[in-house]
């Protein structure tokens, strides 16, 4: 009898094959004391498996294969990092030696001590970092028992394997590459996790969050993961089985039908020229964009660089992360975006000052405002590196004029100063705001007055507008870029813009989903901004689309009020 599992859908595409089930052992950790004359013993034991644990994830470190995605690499050095942190290589020493007791009690203490801390952490992106604290110290426990890991790669026979696991962190994902599996499911693993980001790089069908597929689904048994619904069918009865592999050959071809696209100009089929640039995160996006055929970066979301450590990141440091994508992008126009901290992206060193409502806090341009000194070294830092590629910059959540008024003294003093130093810089660099703030869409023309460009942040946008918390489940049914009120600030900002004569583009998640980009067409809009997995699929539906027969439609959308009706007209519009 076929059973369906419903988890979090990662990894696009749909996978019909053998379940190999990972094994997951689960380590009972035994409390007992040690006494005195044999401290120094445990001691060792403990350093032992520290350095055993060290040296097989520095191995797995070095055979990561070329072609592998380069988060993989920075995850596993994040894991190695872990474990060389005093919490975790020298705290439990000081545990055994206090409390005389046994070295896997001492890391359990610890382990439980470190997720306590985790479970303050509001940031979405850092509390996940808990599922690696635990996966480091699975190693650990695993070492401590004499555990060899490198025996665990999976043995997958045929070539229609589907790993099926409690969790997958970064250095299982080594163990497995030269094992040809077809998707992944996991029993944890939220969208943030180093699971799912690796499952989206590795672009194979994934569904995450099963809580207890590793129960149900037994070796060898026959599975269908559909990674864009997000659930697996285990065992599926012969005529769901025939229509999953009718849905995986039509994903299939749609998947081939779309390299072919590659290199095809993004233009309608009226002949308007769309421009299609790539959100990214980190310098090392940039190569995925370039495969995509990004027109250039639109979105570099600059705050990640400051999420990842303890302390700032140094001008320097900056200066080489900005400079790294003007010049990987061979002169393709970056907009790097200012820091946006503060709402859902709170740094450790932010994290004591508690804010009643971050979202309508110290968050983004008004952060910068805050601190300075911060804002003027990351200026400084972009000002320099406009010297090595067409780079052009971004303010988030602004509200207020005084917000621009105030970034462009900043920019002309720093500028005056560089020009001083002998230092070169772009004299010319553009200044963009985004506009994703309510009062900010509806007085656009005062902003776009001060600026150069403007870049719509749909994902706050919605979120303000609706007033609908865009991280919580609760009333993420209510997070709905059709609703009526948003449409009409869309067509607003980008009409204004039209008359001003300033580019607006789009750098919200709206603008990479297909199923809205004739909708957004029809609106106006002309530059989107994307995740780079996302560009040929937009790509496919604007190669289709004709401007001239959109028009109409999206102006009827426009006049309708109800929500039924507006997707039956979008439904119309896709066709
Ligand atoms: C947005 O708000 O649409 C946006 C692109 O910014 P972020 O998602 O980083 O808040
Ligand atoms: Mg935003």
């Amino acid at each position: 009898m076929s059973i369906s599992l419903h988890g979090l859908g990662v990894g696009g595409g749909i996978a019909i094959g053998h379940a190999h089930l990972v094994s997951h052992a689960d380590i009972e950790i035994l409390h007992y004391p040690v006494p005195a004359e044999g401290l120094a013993a445990e001691l060792q034991r403990f350093d032992d498996a520290i350095r055993n644990t060290r040296k097989e994830l520095e191995m797995l470190w070095g055979s990561i294969p070329d072609n592998a995605p380069a988060e993989l690499g920075a995850f596993l050095s994040l894991h190695i990092m872990l474990l060389n942190d005093h919490t975790l290589s020298k705290e439990p020493r000081h545990i055994i030696e206090t409390q005389r007791c046994n070295a896997e009690w001492a890391v359990k203490l610890q382990l439980d001590v470190l997720l306590a801390q985790f479970d303050e952490i509001e940031e979405e992106y850092l509390r996940e970092r808990r599922t690696d604290v635990i996966q480091v110290t699975e190693r650990i426990f695993k070492a401590l028992a004499g555990h060899e890991h490198g025996a665990h790669a999976p043995v997958c026979d045929g070539d229609d394997c589907i790993l099926v696991a409690h969790d997958l962190s970064p250095a299982d994902m080594v163990l497995f590459k030269d094992t040809s599996y077809k998707a992944f499911i996991t029993d944890v693993g939220g969208l943030t996790s180093h699971t799912a980001i690796l499952a989206r790089s590795l672009d194979l069908p994934s569904v995450l969050a099963l809580r207890n597929a590793r129960e149900i689904i037994r070796e060898q048994e026959l599975i269908i993961v559909d990674g864009i619904k997000g659930c697996v069918i285990v065992d599926p009865d012969p005529a769901i089985l025939a229509e999953y592999q009718f849905r995986q050959n039509e994903w299939l071809l749609k998947q081939a039908k779309l390299q072919d696209i590659r290199t095809q100009a993004a233009v309608t089929l009226d002949g308007t020229a769309i421009e299609l640039s790539a959100n990214i995160e980190l310098p090392d996006d940039c190569d995925l964009a370039l495969e995509n055929s990004a027109s250039g970066v639109g979105l570099f979301r600059s705050e990640f660089l400051f999420l990842k450590e303890n302390d700032l990141p140094t001008e320097e440091e900056q200066f080489e992360a900005y400079r790294e994508v003007a010049q990987a992008m061979q002169g393709k126009p970056v907009v790097i975006r200012t820091i946006d901290l503060g709402k859902d992206k709170i740094p450790s060193w932010q994290i004591e000052r508690e804010a009643p409502n971050p979202a309508l806090g110290l968050t983004g341009i008004r952060l910068c405002m805050a601190e300075p000194q911060m804002f003027r070294t990351q200026l400084r830092a972009l000002l320099r590196a406009s010297a090595f590629g067409k780079i052009k910059l971004l303010i988030p959540m602004l509200s207020a004029l005084s917000e621009v008024k105030q970034t462009r003294l900043h920019l002309e003093d720093i500028k005056a100063q560089l020009r001083e130093e002998g230092i070169a810089f772009d004299e010319h660099i553009e200044l963009g705001g985004m506009i994703e703030v309510p009062a900010a869409a509806m007085a656009v023309g005062a902003f776009l007055n001060h600026l150069d460009f403007i870049s719509i942040g749909t994902n706050d946008l919605i979120q303000y507008s609706l007033a609908v918390d865009r991280n919580d489940d609760a009333v993420s049914h209510l997070y709905d870029p059709l609703n009526p009120g948003v449409l009409h600030f869309l067509k607003h900002i980008i009409s204004t813009a039209d008359k001003l004569g300033k580019p607006v583009s789009m750098c919200g998640e709206m603008a990479g989903d297909p199923s809205l980009t004739r909708l957004l067409l029809g609106l106006g809009l002309r530059r989107f901004s994307m995740l780079p997995i996302q560009l040929l699929k937009v790509k496919q539906q604007l190669l289709t689309g004709d401007i001239g027969r959109i028009k109409p439609l999206v102006s009827k959308m426009l006049k309708a009020d109800d929500e039924d009706q507006l997707r039956a007209l979008l439904q119309q519009l896709n066709q």
